[in-house]
Parts: C-alpha cells; structure tokens; sequence
C-alpha cells in the first residue's frame, strides 16, 4: 500500500478564532460517524491544526469507499492521501524517503513537470522551507530523468510537511467543503417528494445545520410508495446531513376541510400556510430554530414573492430558501450530484398536487385570504392540534 493515512484539510473553520476547537473536534467526531462501520480499522484524531484518518494495517480494500464517504462528510476542503514519516534531522533520510514515496506512486521512469512546495512547522529541521524544497527538487530530476520542474503550471506537486512527524503527498481530492454538521443549531425541513427540497436539506446541512424533516401526506389521496420516497430521499441526504428525524403528518382532514371550505384558487396558498404552521410548532418542540424550504422564486404560482410574504406571515420562526435563486436546471444538476435526483422523478402523487385549482392566485391578496380563513374557525385549530398529536416520527 503506497499510503498510511489521510490528511484532511479545512478551511473556513480555520477561521473561527477562539471557537476553533469545536469546529474541530465536531469534524473529527463527524468523520468518526461516517466510518464507523470500520471503527476497528481506522483511527481519526487531530494533532497541531490537522484531521487524520490513520491506520494501523494496510487498508488497500476500504481506499475508494473511504474516500467516497469523506466526499460527503461537510467541512472537509480536501483530502489528501499521505505517507507519513518518523521527523529526521537529517536531510538526505527525508529526501531517500520521498523518492522511494515518487516511485512507489509513479513507478520507477515517470515523465512529468512538478514542483515541490515545503512547509516546515518544526523549526527544528536544519534547512528553510524554500532550501529544502530546492535541493528536493534537485534530487528528483537527477533520480528520473524524464521529469522537469515547472513552478508555475506544474501537472505535479509535491508537499512535504514538516511537523513533529512528516508528510508526503502529492494528491489532493476535493471535499464538500462547508462547516462540519452540528455548529450551526438544528432547522425543520419542509421535504416533499420532488426535487427541490431535498437539495435545499443538502446545502442548509452543508452549513453545518442539523436537519429534521416534515413530510405532509393525505391518505388515501397519497399512497404509502409517495410515503416511501420521501422516506428513501431523507436517507439520501443523511449520508450528507447525518441522521434525520423525520415526521410525517396526515394533512388529509385539514386539506379536505380548506377544499371545502376556502375558494379554490386560494387553495394552495392556504394549505402552504398550513403547513407552516404545523411544521413551526414541530420546530418549536425539537428545538429547531428555522424553517427551510425548497422554493424558488417565480417557480410555481405558490412562490411568487407575493406568495412568499403570505405563507411567511403564518410563522414567527425565520424561513431559509437556499434554492430561492436557483433555476429549476441548476437545482436539478445539485439533485443529480448528491443522488436524489432518480428518487424524486419516481412519479408518485404529492398532497398538494391532488387539491390543487386549476387557475391559482399569484398574487394572494392577504386580505382575501384572512377573509377565507375565517370560514374555517369551527374547525381548525382542532383538525391541527389533532394531526400534530397523532403524527409518526421515522428515524431516516
Ligand atoms: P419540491 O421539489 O420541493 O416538491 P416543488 O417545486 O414541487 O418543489 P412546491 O410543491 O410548490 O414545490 O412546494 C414548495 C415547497 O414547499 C417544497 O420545496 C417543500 O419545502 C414544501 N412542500 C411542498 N409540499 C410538501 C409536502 N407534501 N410536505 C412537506 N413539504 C412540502
Ligand atoms: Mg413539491
């Protein structure tokens, strides 16, 4: 095995000053979770400002699904596969070493420009960085004839660290990049089955928000295969997210009360302020201090901006929208890359597709809708407290 262990980089929580440690130590026990089917093989700890992923015994077969999970463990800006050794003082040992570590990866005639960047911490080591990365490079063009130095655009680059112990890597993989899950509170998802708000489960949890979700379903109008996708699709963003807290809420009296009641171009408008409802007070009991939702600005006649302020003015909590800029192309392209998209093209039916008016306000006049409201006092605030009241939770 050409590598013992894995570095990994972050980057904005480098940033956090004094806080710093609990970005850290919440990474390092978020990379403990996403392996923990290999507890026993691997070891993650941090040691002056770096995360490893070590290992005691060659771990040739678990190399690609490791790295697959890290891609998905937010906070993580690279990964890098390293070869770690014992800090020397003696130069020609580390540079012996490095070469060793070229042929191992590149075999013994490769053919490349690189350039070789040392950073040295332990001040210890006899030579400045930019001597040792001079005399490396030396060492290396005259061991393999056929490389070249290029500083500026080189196809490889060497980094050699220098710290209590040193690291060789040439390798850097991209991460998911944004703040580890669990430093920036807990927010209720509004997830339905389609494709827009999962991906905006994704990149609230990209932020280091814990994710609950709400999903409204209307038995016998939806079916249990609808229940089940959105089940599958909040699986889907846990590998990212971490464990979901789903609860689903039977919305069929409360729609079939709206239905009856309100005037039927108003009818999603009002239900969505509904939902609001329901899904802040869940909030309020879980300890979730946002609501998200996948809108999108001018989507659907739901989310024109006058459509917005109306479903907003039912809730105290604020709303997040990650997507509400996005077009429906450039959220399908997120849904694709995190894996949600097939899931959420099965084409099961969706509470508010089945109730909904041919011709639908999009321009709600908020007037108009407190007037309609008003029609559904009698029977209301008993059909929500019941809903709340006799809601499922599913652990996704
Ligand atoms: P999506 O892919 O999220 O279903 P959409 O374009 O179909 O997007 P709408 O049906 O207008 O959007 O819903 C807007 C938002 O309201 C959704 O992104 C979601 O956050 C929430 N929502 C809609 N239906 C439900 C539902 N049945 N359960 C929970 N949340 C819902
Ligand atoms: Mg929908």
């Amino acid at each position: 095995m050409k590598y013992e262990s894995f570095l990994i980089k972050y980057s904005e929580i480098g940033l956090k000053g004094k806080n710093r440690y609990k970005f850290e130590d919440a990474l390092v026990n978020n990379i403990q979770n996403s392996l923990y089917e290999w507890k026993d093989v691997f070891n993650v700890y941090k040691e002056q400002e770096r995360i490893y992923v070590d290992s005691n015994r060659d771990f040739s077969e678990y190399y690609d699904k490791v790295i697959e999970r890290l891609k998905k463990v937010f906070g993580i800006c690279n990964i890098c596969p390293i070869k770690k050794i014992e800090f020397t003082l003696d130069y020609k040992e580390l540079s012996n070493k490095l070469l060793i570590f070229i042929n191992e990866v590149y075999g013994d005639n490769p053919s490349f420009t690189f350039k070789v960047k040392t950073r040295r911490v332990n001040k210890e080591f006899p030579l400045h960085s930019d001597e040792v990365s001079a005399e490396l490079g030396h060492d290396i063009l005259c061991q393999f004839q056929n490389t070249k130095v290029d500083v500026h655009n080189p196809e490889i680059r060497f980094f050699v660290e220098i710290r209590n112990h040193i690291n060789i890597y040439s390798e850097i993989i991209s991460g998911p990049g944004g703040l580890p899950i669990g430093t920036s509170g807990k927010a209720m998802l509004l997830l339905s089955g389609g494709i827009d708000s999962p991906v905006a489960g994704y990149m609230i949890a990209k932020r280091g928000v814990v994710v609950e979700a709400i999903y409204f379903h209307a038995p016998p109008y939806t079916s249990d295969r609808a229940k089940q996708k959105v089940i599958d699709l909040a699986k889907i963003v846990s590998q990212y997210s971490s464990r979901i807290k789903l609860h689903v809420i039977n919305f069929t009296d409360i729609q079939l009360a709206i239905y009856e009641k309100c005037p039927h171009d108003e009818l999603t408008i009002i239900m969505r302020r509904y939902m609001m409802k329901i899904a802040e007070r869940i909030a309020n009991d879980n300890n979730c201090i946002a609501l998200v939702t996948g809108e999108s600005i001018g989507q659907v006649a739901s989310q024109t901006l006058e459509s917005l302020k109306s479903t907003n003015e039912v809730c105290g909590l604020p709303v997040f929208r990650p997507l509400i800029s996005f077009d429906k192309e450039e959220i399908v392209s997120i849904a694709k890359r995190i894996d949600t998209f097939e899931t959420s093209i099965l084409p099961y039916e969706d509470c508010c597709t089945i109730f909904v008016a041919k011709h639908p306000v999009t321009k709600p006049n908020l007037n108009h809708i407190h007037k309609s409201e008003e029609k559904l006092v009698d029977c209301i605030d008993e059909l929500v407290d019941k809903a709340i009241e006799n809601h499922e939770v599913v652990l996704c």
